[in-house]
């Protein structure tokens, strides 16, 4: 047997099972056929009563709702006036006539009254008294809104209507108080829902208009079976009508509560749904902002500190593209588990959308707490996480903004702490970063550099170093790297991470790739014997004319293609794979050789290897960093430069910056080597003076292997 229960949002099913029922209904004729009227009359009541608690709970929820919507329009009025300056009157004429309200008063935090209006003359008085009341009884219980039900058996002035009243804190600034009156077409939809018959005020006269709280109001409604059976035909039709009436009203009990039930969980649902992220279950940025405010406010009342974390995911796009959504779904809920075991119950985690959280940690005493924390996050996300049966590597950035100290106002604390994030993730991820003041000035830097980077392109000031790579006995050199630098006329030489992402952001990389490529390509042609690599970034690769460009430098300068190397990373294939295969394609058509840069970091290179059709991987100098520390480092170059040599590709590592590691790169057998060790990055001028010095007659030796 299956009941359909309507609750106002969706038709849910109930099923349960008849035969216990049968059982219980058999025993209750038993009983019932003995206690006879009474006992049905015991029963009805007990509907009745059961009813009349649902009503008051849909009028309480509907209490609710309505306290959300108006604290949601306040915020958004509050957010949206210009300097927070709020129209008292506009503020509280745009409630009235969006919602059914009668009353409404405005208190400043102070609690002084700001404004107060109604609809209705008559009730005005009456109104604010209860109003006073219910803010003041808001304010010691500390919560952000207090409500109240005004009715049903006192009912102001009007017998036929039922008021909800709420006091809702709106950003710790002030506090509105409005009313919303529940008439009879109010009644008629909530009967509706609650499948009685007929719910409506009963019709009384006001006994006296100078006493009208005395009068008496009530709601009247039938319930569905009336009428179907009466009590004289229950005399007539015996217990049998008895135990269809008893089992009737079993059934109706029972499926009583699943309503209650399932209309208290629906209100509940909605509630979190709109504080909530639908994916993680944590708090979203509405309830996030509210917490802050809520915590701040005890900061100033009690004293304290409290810091906000912004948390970014490093290489959740890359998860994404791999595993596709249900991957990078299953990742975001991973991290929402992760971070949920590692803040105390007084600290909240909030997840703002994509792979952005946030943490408001409480009770900081000192720039450790927080200090504290971030490294707990950092370790555990640096675990690897389980998604698709494959184990996958990701990082985090955090910036921190902490109160008092840096601000004790929300969205100021916010912003900090993004812009903490951003330097976490410039300075090379996988770190967290405190809010400073000097980051201001890092933020009035990289503006500076800017604005500087379109003239210093064009006047020239760009360098190009060369590093050069060896073969593994450290014998011959073979190729050099090209590396860019800027000389800035007032800051002096600056490293390429500190302007190619600011030139790929403001869409200057076509041009500085280009430069460097043409440069690149002109010195080349003073040491023939050499092969020259260039570093290419994603988004220069991305470019629809990025092959056609490759093609016209190289007929330009007269440069032998086969003698160009073009050095892309794993970001050029992850976005458009399709894209990126056919100009790779395209690319060694020409004759111009491909090496996977910063191989190993990435986390599914692997892959792309199988795909792509490169002709050389350069081991990311991050593995030979921590050769050192862990073991593990370098079993895993053993297994890389096996994997390479597999495929029928060669091997190059860079960062090599001792003989220990040259030599165990050669027992590996990778087959080329760069680093320190050998050589750091020179200008074009000395390159060719330190290869004759250190004695290393070049020869092409790219087939080496
Ligand atoms: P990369 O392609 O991984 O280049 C190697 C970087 O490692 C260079 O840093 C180099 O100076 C450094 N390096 C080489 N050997 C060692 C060593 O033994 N120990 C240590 N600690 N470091 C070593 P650099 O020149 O600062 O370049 C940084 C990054 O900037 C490059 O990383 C590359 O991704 C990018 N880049 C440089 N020039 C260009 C360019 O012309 N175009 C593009 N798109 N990116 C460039
Ligand atoms: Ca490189
Ligand atoms: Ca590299």
């Amino acid at each position: 047997m299956s009941l359909g229960v309507k609750d106002g949002r969706r038709t849910r099913s109930a099923s349960f099972s008849i035969i216990p029922i049968l059982v219980v209904a058999i025993t209750i004729i038993g009983c019932i056929s003995l206690l006879s009227k009474s006992a049905y009359e015991a029963n009805k009541a007990m509907e009745r009563q059961t009813d009349a608690h649902r009503i008051e709970a849909a009028l309480d929820n509907a209490g609710r709702d309505f306290a959300d919507a108006v604290q949601r329009e306040v915020m958004l009025m509050v957010q949206s006036a210009p300097e927070r300056r709020v129209d008292m009157e506009n503020l509280s004429r745009h409630i009235s006539s969006e919602h059914n309200v009668d009353f409404i008063a405005v208190y400043a935090k102070s609690g002084k009254l700001l404004s107060v209006s109604s609809s209705r003359p008559e009730i005005l008085e009456r109104r604010h008294a209860a109003a006073d009341a219910l803010l003041a009884e808001r304010r010691e219980l500390r919560t952000p809104y207090a409500i109240r039900r005004i009715g049903m058996s006192n009912t102001l002035v009007d017998p036929k209507a039922i008021v909800s009243m709420a006091a809702i804190n709106v950003n710790d600034m002030f506090d509105v108080v409005a009313t919303r009156r529940f008439d009879d077409s109010a009644l008629t939809k909530i009967g509706a829902e609650l499948l009685l018959q007929n719910l409506r005020f009963r019709d009384v006269e006001l006994t006296s208009p100078d006493a009208p709280e005395e009068v008496s109001s009530a709601i009247v409604w039938h319930r569905v079976d009336n009428g179907l059976v009466t009590l004289s035909s229950i005399a007539h039709i015996g217990y049998l009508g008895i135990s269809v009436i008893s089992l009737y009203g079993l059934l109706v009990f029972i499926h009583v509560g699943r309503v209650t039930r399932a209309l208290e969980s629906s209100e509940a649902e909605a509630q979190h749904m709109a504080n909530h992220d639908a994916l993680s279950g944590l708090p979203n940025r509405v309830l996030f902002s509210k917490m802050l405010n809520l915590e701040l406010g005890r900061i100033v009342r009690d004293g304290g500190g409290l810091s906000v974390m912004y948390l970014d995911l490093d290489k959740f796009k890359e998860v994404n593209d791999q595993y596709g959504h249900v991957g990078g779904d299953r990742l975001i809920m991973s991290v929402a588990d992760r971070l949920r075991g590692l803040i105390r119950t007084t600290d909240t985690v909030a997840r703002f959308g994509g792979d952005e959280f946030a943490i408001i940690q409480a009770n900081v005493k000192s720039p450790g707490d927080p200090a504290a924390l971030a490294n707990r996050i950092l370790d555990s996300l640096r675990q690897p996480f389980l998604i698709e049966g494959a184990e996958v590597e990701i990082g985090v950035s955090v910036g921190i903004s902490v109160a008092p100290e840096n601000s004790i106002d929300a969205a100021t604390l916010m912003r900090y702490a993004d812009a903490a994030l951003y330097r976490a993730k410039n300075e090379g991820r996988n770190r967290y970063s405190f809010f400073q003041q000097q980051l201001n000035e890092a933020l009035k830097s990289r503006k500076a550099i800017e604005d500087d980077l379109r003239a210093g392109i064009e006047n020239n000031e760009l360098m190009l170093y060369y590093q050069p790579v060896v073969t593994a006995d450290g014998g011959r050199i073979v190729s050099a790297e090209a590396l860019v630098r800027w000389n800035h006329p007032t800051r002096g030489l600056i490293p390429p991470n500190d302007f190619i992402s600011i030139a790929e952001e403001r869409g200057l990389i076509g041009m500085l790739g280009e430069w460097v490529l043409r440069k690149a390509c002109e010195d080349a042609r003073h040491w023939p014997e050499l092969m020259v690599a260039v570093n290419v970034s994603p988004v220069q690769f991305r470019q629809k004319d990025f092959v056609r460009t490759v093609g016209r430098i190289l007929a330009e300068t007269g440069m032998d293609p086969t003698r160009l190397e073009l050095e892309l990373t794993e970001g050029v294939v992850v976005d458009d794979a399709d894209q990126a295969e056919a100009a790779m394609i395209e690319l060694r058509a020409m004759g111009v050789r491909l090496a996977l840069d910063d191989f190993g970091v990435g986390y599914s290179s692997l892959i792309y290897l199988r795909r792509f059709a490169f002709d050389k991987i350069k081991i990311d100098r991050y593995f030979l960093e921590s050769m050192e520390s862990t073991g593990e480092s370098a079993i895993l170059v053993h297994s890389i430069v096996h994997l390479g040599r597999a495929l029928g590709l060669q091997v190059t590592a860079e960062g090599v910056e001792t003989e220990e590691q040259r030599r165990f790169l050669q027992a590996v057998g990778c087959h080329y080597l760069q680093g320190y060790y050998f050589a750091r990055p020179m200008p074009e001028a000395e390159i060719w003076t330190y290869i004759q010095q250190a004695g290393l007659s070049p020869k092409t030796d790219v087939n080496a292997a």
